[in-house]
């Protein structure tokens, strides 16, 4: 089965880059940040509290999510603009800092995979928890004040400064938790996205996978 694995901070490309691999390779593409906003955004719905571990681990394991269209769709309703929004990425860091969210979600990742024989998939510890032993394995990361600037381009009713001061918290909760942390693996292609452009970055992954 072949597995890209595409990790990194918010911000360094990923998600682009893991797009464009997928199509190139004739891949399917898991966006598994989306698993995780779906359920801070289920959360939020039902008006629990995303650092009540509990409560939010026992809907997690109820929640229909459904990525197979072109949007995202959790219990049916078509969530693809709100979980980008800012009350929910302000409350997945902590809902994937959740140990029993984590076993549910990853579960799902590897069992979406496998379905499908194969896929891009995209995160912040696909290469060292979800897939150690994925056939390649690449770890995205810019400035911060690039990634920040990225963001900001995204959510222009938002200051940049207040885009740049989330973004490093979110980086700190991502980086610090005990389970599954923000990490390099050591067998990942390290790419610094700051100064290059998508179509150059997909390339040399390309190319790097053909050897
Ligand atoms: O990639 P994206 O910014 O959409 O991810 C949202 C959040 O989901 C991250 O800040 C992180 O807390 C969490 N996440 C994670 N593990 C993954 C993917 C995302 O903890 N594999």
């Amino acid at each position: 089965m072949r597995v890209i694995a595409i990790d990194g901070p918010a911000g360094s490309g990923k998600s682009t880059v893991a797009r464009r691999l997928a199509e190139r390779l004739d891949l399917p593409y898991l966006d598994t940040g989306a698993m995780y906003r779906a359920v801070a955004f289920a959360a939020l719905r039902r008006g629990l509290d995303p650092d009540e571990a509990e409560p939010v681990a026992r809907m997690a394991r109820e929640l229909v999510i459904d990525l197979d269209g072109s949007g995202v769709r959790v219990d049916g309703v078509d969530a693809t603009v709100e979980i980008r929004g800012p009350e929910v990425t302000r409350a997945v860091s902590a809902v994937a800092a959740n140990p029993s969210v984590r076993a549910e979600l990853v579960r799902r990742q590897r069992d979406w995979v496998e379905a499908r024989g194969g896929a891009v998939v995209e995160g912040r510890d696909i290469g060292t928890v979800v897939f150690p032993d994925a056939s390649f394995k690449a770890y995205l990361t810019a400035r911060l004040e690039v990634r920040a600037g990225r963001r900001h381009l995204e959510v222009t009713d938002t200051a940049y400064e207040t885009v740049a001061a989330d973004l490093a918290r979110r980086d700190t909760t991502d980086s610090a938790r005990v389970d599954s942390p923000l990490l390099c693996s050591d067998d990942a292609v390290h790419v610094d996205t700051s100064d290059r452009d998508v179509d150059a970055i997909v390339e040399e992954l390309v190319e790097r996978l053909k050897g």
